[in-house]
């Protein structure tokens, strides 16, 4: 009997499982998916799991792709109104998030798969925020000014690494903390 370690060092890889299928495969492209909340018994215990790597042949996925496109959906609806959507937030337990790069000309939501931190800076910035799955509450925490990402390019399958700063490195720390079922009332900033 193979024994499973529970990590947050992200590096275990595992399948979509039939629920996550059948949660994804439920709409198309424009159709929203539910985002779990801390204020559901249910939702507030899987946001604490760790999520899993995919495979590449499952980043390469029709399915993966219509996960992309659902959480771009989900996160820039006019209800939602987010910058960022980690998979787990909609019951994937997979290291995925959607990020919006408001360090690229005109903000533009993107993907990443098999995403994450390699390097935080020393230098540190505070800010406000909020998340989607904690609703009508926000807080001050301390973030690392720069990181270095490492994800997936779904196309090419090769992994990229770059740096991103500022707000939205920002939004890259929020993300994958949740992939390591990390909430960010759990770093809030005290004085
Ligand atoms: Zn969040």
């Amino acid at each position: 009997v193979a024994c499973t370690v529970i990590c947050s060092c992200g590096t275990r890889e595992g399948s979509f499982s039939k629920k996550e299928l059948s949660l994804i495969l439920s709409g198309d492209s424009s159709t929203l998916m539910r985002v779990l909340t801390v204020e559901n018994n249910a939702d507030s215990l899987l946001l604490r799991r760790p999520s899993l790597l995919l495979s590449e042949r499952e980043i390469a996925s029709d399915t993966y792709k219509l996960l992309a496109k659902r959480l771009v959906t989900t996160v820039s609806d006019s209800t939602v109104d987010g910058v960022g959507l980690a998979a787990p937030q909609v019951g994937i337990l997979k290291r995925v998030v959607a990020v919006q790069r408001y360090d690229k000309e005109g903000a533009p939501f993107e993907v990443y798969p098999n995403i994450r931190i390699t390097e935080y800076s020393a230098e540190k910035q505070t800010g406000r925020e909020g998340c989607l799955s904690v609703p009508d509450t926000s807080g001050i925490v301390e973030r690392a000014q720069s990181v270095v990402i490492s994800y997936t390019c779904p196309q090419t399958l090769e992994t990229v690494n770059d740096t991103v700063q500022g707000y939205t490195a920002v939004i890259f720390q929020h993300e994958t903390d949740h992939l390591d079922g990390v909430l960010y009332t759990d770093k809030l900033y005290c004085e």
